[in-house]
């Protein structure tokens, strides 16, 4: 299998060869296709599997097809914890350090002072990816607006429900709107992740590695 073969633009196949992978994973095989489809995904996958790229090679080409006018966020990347908010956020940003486009990745997460994410966030940003309690934060102190989001994606949604994250992730679910594409990835699927799954995705794909 080849990288080729998934749908992605010219500008993503040269970035991913810069970085140095050779073939897609399983689960970038099964998911980039579907993704650029349009399609809701869920996804059991562990870390470790290659779905950071399989979620962010897709959400950076449609936000390379889609994006004209000012600036504005497009895609919201829910983790549980600052080490991954960082660890995915660092690996968009090292692809976008590929492509010849202004991408501005915001990393944003709670037990720090809010105040240099607020300036961060100054002037917007196209993709951010955040812990759910820091993320409401910042809304609520009109840093962000999350109204005009395109794509979510829940990393780790076992996690977010293990760390109590429910209530919070309902009223970003609320605050979001209604037509968008729904990427969910869990390594483990007990019935409150499946519920969450079940109240976010519309048909998706189910993919499993
Ligand atoms: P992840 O599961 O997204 O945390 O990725 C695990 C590691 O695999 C990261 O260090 C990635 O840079 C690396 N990786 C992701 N996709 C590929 C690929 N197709 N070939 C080689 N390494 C990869």
């Amino acid at each position: 299998m080849s990288f080729s073969t998934l749908g992605l633009a010219p500008s993503l196949l040269n970035a991913i060869t810069e970085i140095g992978y050779q073939e897609p994973t399983a689960i970038q095989t099964a998911a980039i296709p579907a993704i650029l489809r349009g399609e809701d995904v869920l996804g059991a996958a562990q870390t470790g599997s290659g779905k950071t790229a399989a979620f962010a090679l897709p959400l950076l080409q449609s936000l390379l097809d889609n994006r004209d006018g000012p600036r504005q966020l497009h895609g919201l990347v829910l983790v549980p914890t600052r080490e991954l908010a960082v660890q995915v956020g660092e690996s968009i940003r090292k692809l976008v350090s590929h492509l010849n486009m202004p991408v501005k990745v915001a990393i944003v997460f709670g037990g720090v002072s809010i105040n240099p994410q607020m300036m961060a966030l100054r002037g917007g940003a196209d993709i951010v990816v955040a812990t759910p309690g820091r993320l409401l934060d910042l809304i609520d102190h009109n840093a962000l607006k999350i109204s005009r989001v395109s794509m979510l994606v829940l990393d780790e949604a076992d996690r977010l429900l293990d760390l109590g994250f429910s209530e919070e992730l309902n009223r970003i679910l609320d605050l979001l709107p209604k037509q968008r594409q729904n990427l969910f990835f869990s390594a483990t699927f007990p019935p409150a992740v499946q519920k969450l799954a079940d109240g976010i995705l519309h048909q998706p794909s189910r993919i499993e590695v």
